[in-house]
């Protein structure tokens, strides 16, 4: 169960922003470990910290509004607290940055390098190609690592310490409030919390790291391929930050409808009319299929609605073997007979009469 923000800040769910950070505040200054004396303070300061940060963002309030969790992860795991993200929907005094000081936000890893985002691109072919598989060129622009600096931004992919941070990511600035000596840190702006900078910055990305170039990617689709099969191209999606890994590219496959087959699975299907005599008596049928026409043998007395099955004319399937193509059949009555023929078929009518045939 989700924890009632509201219930912990004390206010009602139709609180103003001004009446959330005025209730925040109060519990803060009241639970703050380094002044609370009640022993589950920390505990409780948690608490306020988490439902503020998630009532205090318009963002996150709505979605906890309409779902009860801000998001998974805050929910289940308090350390997934983005402190950055909660301050700029918050805009709290000074004295309030200090109390996060010591959680959330200071850990920030230095030289954090961030893997890159995946990206999806849909791709359409036809069922030929579905059928034999088939390769495809996809243009992706300003995704790929500058291949001047590796992505890293660096001139020659060349860094320093930061002379700012000294290497540590951070900056520390002691503060003092009514409450004690507060030490306060901060993301190093230099570096972004990286500890290193570029010796100098590579020219050809201007230090963002990423390639002006299209960057071409082929991909295989199998024989067999579906609508909604996703391919994953491993490290093809966006570079990383600062030569961090690249994200994967993911391709989602639709095979266009085909004008004569229908497919079920692996199985095509067509629909084909013949004639009442051939119902009647047999015969052959020529029906399409991906590899050519092929011939079809139809037997004595077929009766309309009969699917009749050419196996292995189907489409590959993606996991080996091969689905049938599936004929189904109608049978079309003449309209107008002539003379001999309507003297043919009554002849043929009394004699089955005769021999009980129709009923
Ligand atoms: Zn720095
Ligand atoms: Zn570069």
């Amino acid at each position: 169960m989700a924890k009632d923000y509201y219930k912990i800040l004390g206010v009602s769910k139709d609180a103003s922003a001004d009446d959330i950070k005025k209730a925040y505040k109060n519990l803060a200054k009241k639970y703050h470990p380094d002044v609370s004396k009640e022993s589950d303070a920390g505990e409780k300061f948690k608490d306020v910290n988490e439902a503020a940060a998630v009532l205090g963002n318009t963002d996150k309030r709505k979605r906890y509004d309409e779902y009860g969790t801000a998001d998974p992860g805050l929910d289940q795991n308090f350390s997934g607290f983005d402190f950055r993200e909660f301050s700029q929907g918050f805009d709290f005094d000074d004295i309030f940055d200090n109390f996060f000081s010591g959680f959330g936000g200071g850990s920030r890893g230095r030289n954090r390098r961030s893997r890159g985002r995946d990206l999806l691109y849909e791709e359409s072919i036809t069922l030929e190609d579905a059928a034999t598989g088939t390769s495809k060129k996809i243009h992706l622009k300003g995704v790929g690592a500058c291949e001047d600096c590796n992505g890293t931004g660096a001139d020659g992919g060349e860094f320093m310490t930061c002379p700012s941070c000294d290497g540590s990511g951070r900056n520390i600035r002691s503060q003092r409030t009514p409450f004690g000596v507060f030490q306060m840190q901060t993301t190093c702006g230099t570096c972004q919390g990286h500890g290193q900078k570029p010796k100098s910055t590579c020219r050809s990305c201007k230090g963002d790291g990423k390639s002006r170039k299209d960057n071409v990617v082929e991909i295989k689709i199998p024989s067999g391929a579906y609508t909604g099969l996703r391919l994953r191209v491993e490290g093809a999606g966006e570079s990383g930050d600062r030569g961090g890994d690249p994200g994967d590219l993911y391709v989602q496959i639709t095979v266009q409808e085909h004008s004569t087959f229908e497919r079920h699975n692996d199985d095509l299907v067509i629909e084909r009319s013949i004639s009442f005599t051939t119902a009647i008596l047999g015969g052959e049928l020529d029906v399409p299929t991906l590899d050519g026409t092929k011939t079809l043998k139809i037997p004595q007395g077929t009766q309309p609605g009969t699917i009749l099955k050419l196996r292995g004319a189907g489409m590959p399937s993606i996991r080996g073997g091969v689905g049938d193509l599936l004929v189904k059949l109608s049978v079309e009555i003449p309209k107008k007979v002539n003379k001999k023929q309507e003297e043919l078929l009554r002849d043929f009518d009394s004699a089955s009469r005769k021999k009980g045939w129709f009923g």
